[in-house]
């Protein structure tokens, strides 16, 4: 087998046998025959959670739309079909969904399976959109999964970290198409920041903010307003301007793959994630790490990282801050808490980053901050599982449907079990 990597290069996947199936019934085979099973969706989480050491299934030929109920409004699609693909899907119906992470390119079920999320006081993780799942399970039966049959049950499974099975249908909720309209401003002073952060991240739809701390400011602020419904452009943010054409978050590099800026009005799909569908996400020679942090804490969070910044700068691109709604997900970082996401996209060198993760992990502990679970972190179990107060009625639904652990793998053992 030819050696496999996630997106960013720095994995290299460790399974003996790597399928691309194109049927259901040769999934159900594979997961009866195999003695460990993993799914990998578009490979963009940058730890070993997809990773197997038997089998591993790439679901990329399973990317259709299964069903579309306009009245129900209600979308089917299958495994591995991707964000990107299904929005333009949607759109041509009139149809859209509440938001988007930074990329298009993720798959729905992998993004999904770790509460991939966007940016948006009122956003919740992309999980939440998910309103069934038809799942492989490891006897290699079909179960269905969904939030009117098992409100509980669907609470555990919506974010299942790809231990429950295969997914091979999602059903998610659409709403009708919207218009976005977005807006940079340029240099934002941390004090203003740190004495506005509630108004600044409520000022829109969605609110991302960008800093490289080589400044006493936040070089970046990302407005994505609604069209229409939020008041007009201001000729200044607490003492940041709007920027004179399109960024990209790292500075230097070509605004070209970013989605476009300046108050154009555009589909939902075009302006809430900050990279274009076709062009190169984010740096692509990379890694990243983000901690889920209680709303409470962010700005205290935010001071220690910013007295960490001679530390972190040489080695970061930059620094993402945004706003997660709660939800009721138990596997969820923002599980019945909002959350600030507090994300760090450093330059490709895992020697310096793993030196620096355990001090920024230790600085941020008085402020319960919980690990991205598709990014690289180095915090212990025990301090991940702490977090988690449904984990024991998570261990119980796995064994529920894995009595044998099939669908287990190092990561899935050592931050699960
Ligand atoms: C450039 C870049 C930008 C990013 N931006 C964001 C962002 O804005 N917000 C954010 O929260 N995260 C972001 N991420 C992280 C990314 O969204 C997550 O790591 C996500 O889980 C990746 O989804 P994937 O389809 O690549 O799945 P993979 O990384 O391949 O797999 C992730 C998990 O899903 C499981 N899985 C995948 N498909 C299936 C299936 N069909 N059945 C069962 N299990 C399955 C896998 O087993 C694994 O556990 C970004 C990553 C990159 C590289």
């Amino acid at each position: 087998m030819n050696q496999q990597k996630n997106w960013a290069g720095n994995l290299i996947y460790q399974a003996k046998h790597w399928y691309e199936p194109r049927r259901v019934e040769e999934i159900q085979q594979l997961v009866k025959e195999a003695s460990h099973v993993r799914v990998v969706g578009s490979r963009h989480s940058f730890n070993d959670i997809a990773d197997s050491d038997d089998t591993i299934l790439s679901l990329g030929n399973l990317n259709r739309v299964l069903a579309f109920d306009q009245e129900k409004q209600t979308v089917t699609i299958e495994g591995g079909m991707r964000y990107g693909e299904l929005s333009s899907y949607l759109e041509e119906r009139g149809f859209a969904l509440p938001n988007l992470a930074s990329l298009p390119h993720i798959s729905v079920a992998g993004a999904c399976a770790t509460a991939t999320h966007g940016s948006g006081d009122q956003n919740q993780c992309l999980s939440s959109s998910v309103r069934a799942m038809k799942v492989v399970t490891a006897n290699g039966e079909i179960v269905e999964f969904s939030q009117g049959k098992n409100k509980e049950e669907w609470n555990g499974a919506a974010v299942h970290l790809g231990a429950l099975g295969v997914m091979i249908e999602l059903t998610l909720a659409v709403i009708p198409s919207y218009q976005v309209r977005q807006y940079v401003y340029e240099h934002l002073p941390f004090s203003q920041f740190a004495g506005h952060l509630d108004e600044i991240f409520s000022s829109a739809y969605s609110v991302s903010l960008f800093t490289d701390w080589s400044q006493e400011a936040m070089n970046q602020v990302w407005f994505k307003q609604l069209a229409g419904e939020q008041p007009p452009i201001r000729s200044e943010l607490y003492g940041a301007l709007p920027a004179r054409a399109n960024s990209h978050p790292i500075l230097g590099v070509d605004s070209i793959n970013c989605t476009e800026q300046m108050g154009v009005d555009g589909p939902w799909f075009d302006r809430l994630p900050h990279f274009r569908l076709n062009f190169m996400p984010s740096s692509g020679s990379e890694l990243q790490s983000e901690y889920l942090i209680p709303r409470q804490y962010a700005m205290e969070a935010l001071q220690v990282i910013r007295a960490m910044r001679s530390m972190i700068s040489p080695i970061l691109h930059v620094n993402e801050i945004r706003s997660v709604a709660k939800d009721d997900f138990w596997l969820s970082p923002s599980y019945q808490e909002d959350v600030i996401g507090l994300h760090f996209t450093w330059k490709d060198n895992w020697e310096a980053v793993q030196q620096v993760l355990p001090q920024i992990e230790a600085a941020l502990a008085p402020f319960q901050a919980r690990p991205h679970w598709g990014k690289v972190f180095t915090m212990p179990k025990e301090r991940v599982q702490s977090f988690y107060e449904k984990l024991p009625s998570f261990r119980q639904l796995l064994a529920k449907y894995d009595s044998v652990g099939k669908f287990r793998n190092r990561f899935i053992n050592h931050y699960i079990f």
